[in-house]
């Protein structure tokens, strides 16, 4: 409680999420050296599952909405749109030209003024990082930009007596956090097991109207604060790393003898102690 008042209930919850390649179809663009996104098979950036499935679940308990978020082109329509089968209420694509080649300070930037559009929230979910650029910048630069409180690498999230507590994944073990809200925090990859979309949501998703697009000019974002001009980092160069032919060694037969023979055979060559 606070001041004698009523504790301050968990109302609106955004998720931040990315669309991104599937791991097994990453591929450079051999001219411009820069990931290709348009035309392979992608995915909702796996962490950020594991986030908006907390979302889901603080959503089952608490009542609150879920926004989800996302900046990239309208090809990521189909996460956001999959995120609303699963179970967010309702989301927002900011999509522009002027945002291309962006790396993670305007990234983080133009992230926190939709947010601030968005307004009337009291948690913002994030993924620990990405599978393509994998910085995991992003989540607590917003945090900078909206000067909330922070908790990284979350596995659980409780909304108690109007304070968010998080348990945080640290070195040797995990430790329990308390904040106010509003709050961000960002969450491990594979904390829980993120639920299937339901009928009655792809139903909503097929009805249309789910994803609302807003353009930069929407949001009020500088354009001198986005884009690749102003992005303060660059690739200077992409090399692919061909790993040596490796002989590999099959083991056939019953399980248990194989098994047996595969640690016997780690144990010749000292891998393991038997
Ligand atoms: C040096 C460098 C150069 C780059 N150049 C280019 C380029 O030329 N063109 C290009 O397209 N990309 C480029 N990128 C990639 C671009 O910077 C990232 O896509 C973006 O800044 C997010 O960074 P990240 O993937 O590392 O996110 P992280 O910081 O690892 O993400 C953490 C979390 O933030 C949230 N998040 C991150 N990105 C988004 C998003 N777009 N929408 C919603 N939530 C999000 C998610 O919850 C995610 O789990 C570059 C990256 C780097 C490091």
């Amino acid at each position: 409680m606070t001041n004698g008042g009523a504790a301050r209930q968990l109302r609106r919850v955004i998720v931040c999420i990315k669309q991104v390649p599937k791991a097994q179809e990453l591929q450079v663009d051999p001219v411009t050296q820069t990931l290709k996104r348009v035309g392979v098979p992608s995915e909702i950036n796996p962490p950020d599952s594991n986030a908006l499935e907390i979302a889901l679940q603080l959503k089952d308990l608490h009542g609150s909405e879920v926004v989800v978020l996302s900046m990239g082109p309208t090809s990521f329509d189909e996460s956001l749109e999959r995120a609303v089968a699963m179970g967010a209420d309702r989301s927002v694509l900011l999509t522009d030209r002027i945002l291309g080649g962006s790396d993670t300070v305007p990234t983080a930037y133009a992230l926190s003024e939709t947010i601030q559009k968005i307004g009337g929230y009291d948690l913002v979910l994030c993924g620990e990082e990405t599978t393509d650029a994998s910085t995991g910048h992003v989540g607590p630069g917003i945090a900078g930009h909206l000067d909330l409180p922070q908790i990284t690498y979350i596995s659980e999230v409780r909304i108690s007596d109007g304070k968010v507590q998080a348990r945080r994944t640290a070195e040797d073990g995990t430790e329990w956090w308390e904040t106010t809200m509003p709050s961000l925090v960002t969450v491990n990859f594979g904390c829980n097991k993120p639920r299937q979309p339901s009928l009655t949501g792809k139903i909503r998703v097929k009805r249309g109207g789910v994803v609302t697009h807003w353009s930069c000019a929407d949001v009020g974002i500088d354009p001198k604060k986005v884009g690749l001009l102003n992005s303060p980092t660059i690739v200077a160069k992409v090399d692919t790393v061909r790993l040596p032919p490796r002989a590999g060694k099959i083991f056939n037969g019953d399980a248990k003898d194989a098994v047996r023979a595969l640690l016997e055979s780690l144990a010749a060559d000292g891998v393991i102690d038997l």
